[in-house]
């Protein structure tokens, strides 16, 4: 290959073989990953094993490191977006999307200021107002920015939550979260230099809401002490099991309160474009920002998050600095630099995919694969009720189910049931037939599936539940 190595540039016949075999490869991933091992496990010995050397000073032949890469990095990942990805939150994807931000990488596009493109930052307007108006935030004074993930989206909310309320003094500030509230968000608090006093995690009941009246009291509490609540996070649709806290109760709570109200739907927030989603969700169009992970059940390749605000001032209001050199690239208030409204100056073009595949597929599509998915959950747990072998523990939730192997005939203690489901999930992932780990809920260990994949069918999971139960039967002849 006849690059020109002073300028890192190919000829045109080079990039054209280099381009066409990268997109032959993500072409033929999207048609057959659905057929592949879902999972891939390796050590740290087997990858140095494999990768391990310094850099080369030296050039190398592209084609083959291209074959390298695609024969050896490439088929060391798990697919989140396969069928039987049901575990974390997967990825489902897709293509258009994986175009749209080979385009926006292609082009280079620096999406940080309007000046530096004013039709990514249009984009980006257009697209966050889409989802304003999906959320019920208002378009006109609201807003928000593309993340590169809910991590943060979270952080992000977090840090204007802290200026707004509270100002430079944040000594006495009181934050309140719930036990299931999202890790990212305790990162988060961390980051913005709030004290282990300053957080109050508030337990949630039997069904892993927050619980109101304790958070009643906290706050009460507080207040008496002198300190100075700031915060309430919500979250619609926890990772752990699809709760959603009770948003107009904790909406109300701030408001009386004068808190500012976060909510954090990084992964539930999309079952809003659903009708049993929408009704579900009632109340979150009261937050003073809401995190919303397109990356995850908007289908859209990584990374992309995204921060809704109520009130877009306060975004421009927290993060706006004014360095000499970007003095001349300021430019009208309407013409929004993203820069100004977040926490980072270079930025990528996420708003491109989110653009295009919402404009080629049409959001009824979107609609049209969440509620599949929530069918789905409901028909999973249907099936696992009607099993003598299964036990339900918490219900569908969003795209959320936990339950676990418990043969009715078999009278096992919850010390042999933690155990054999811990198995099952070991043998499931160690034979690469689904990607199936286990949670903790009340102290049991369980398996969790969530089921945000418009690809993944019912006979997937019957599948996949009928190894679990054999690797339960096998744990069973052992014992
Ligand atoms: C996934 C998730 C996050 C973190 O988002 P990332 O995109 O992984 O940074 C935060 N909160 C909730 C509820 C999530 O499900």
């Amino acid at each position: 290959m006849d690059n020109n190595r002073n300028t890192l540039t190919l000829s045109k016949q080079d990039m054209f073989e280099y381009g066409s075999q990268i997109l032959d490869a993500v072409i033929e991933h999207f048609l057959i990953q659905d057929k592949k091992p879902p999972v891939a496990m390796a050590t740290r010995v087997d990858m140095d094993k494999m990768f391990l050397e310094e850099a080369p000073e030296h050039p190398a032949n592209a084609k083959e490191v291209l074959d390298f890469v695609l024969k050896e990095v490439m088929t060391k990942s798990t697919i989140v977006s396969h069928p039987k990805a049901y575990s974390f939150v997967p990825g489902p994807s897709n293509f258009i999307s994986a175009m749209a931000d080979t385009l926006a990488t292609g082009f280079n596009t620096f999406s940080g200021g309007w000046a530096g493109s004013p039709a990514a930052a249009e984009l980006e307007i257009l697209t966050i107002n889409w989802l304003l108006k999906i959320f019920g935030l208002p378009t006109k004074s609201g807003g928000g920015i593309f993340t590169s993930g809910g991590s943060m989206a979270n952080l992000t909310a977090l840090v204007t939550a802290r200026n707004i309320i509270c100002g430079s003094d944040f000594s006495k500030a009181v934050i309140y979260l719930s036990d299931q509230t999202h890790s990212s968000n305790i990162k988060a608090i961390r980051v913005i230099g709030l004290k282990k006093e300053q957080i109050r995690i508030i337990p949630t009941n039997m069904e892993f809401e927050m619980a109101i009246n304790k958070l009643k009291s906290a706050i009460a509490k507080d207040k008496l002490l002198g300190l100075k609540p700031f915060c309430v996070i919500g979250t619609a649709g926890t990772t752990n099991t699809g709760a959603i806290d009770p948003l107009d109760a904790l909406a109300k709570i701030c408001k009386e309160e004068k808190l500012w109200f976060h909510i954090d739907a990084a992964y539930g927030g999309a079952a809003i474009l659903s009708k049993n989603g929408k009704k579900i969700l009632k109340g979150i169009s009261k937050a003073d920002s809401i995190t919303v992970d397109p990356h995850k059940w908007f289908f859209q390749p990584y990374e992309m998050g995204c921060l809704l605000v109520r009130n877009n001032k306060n975004l421009r209001g927290t993060f706006t600095e004014k360095p000499e050199y970007l003095r001349d690239v300021e430019g009208n208030k309407s013409e929004i630099n993203f820069y100004d409204h977040g926490i980072q100056l270079t930025r990528r073009f996420r708003a491109l995919k989110f653009y295009m595949s919402i404009k080629t597929f049409g959001l009824n599509a979107f609609r049209e694969a969440i509620d599949y998915n929530l069918t789905l959950t409901e028909k999973t747990e249907a099936i696992i009720r009607k099993s003598p072998n299964w036990e339900v523990i918490t219900s569908a939730s969003l795209a959320v189910i936990n339950f676990r192997y418990n043969p009715i005939s078999q009278s096992l203690t919850e010390k042999q049931l933690d155990t054999v489901n811990q198995y099952i999930s070991g043998e499931i992932m160690k034979n690469r037939q689904a990607l199936l780990v286990t949670t903790v809920l009340h102290g049991q260990i369980v398996l969790r599936m969530c089921l945000i994949n418009p690809r993944t069918t019912l006979d997937d999971i019957k599948e996949t539940l009928n190894q679990c139960s054999d690797y339960g039967i096998e744990w069973l002849e052992k014992i």
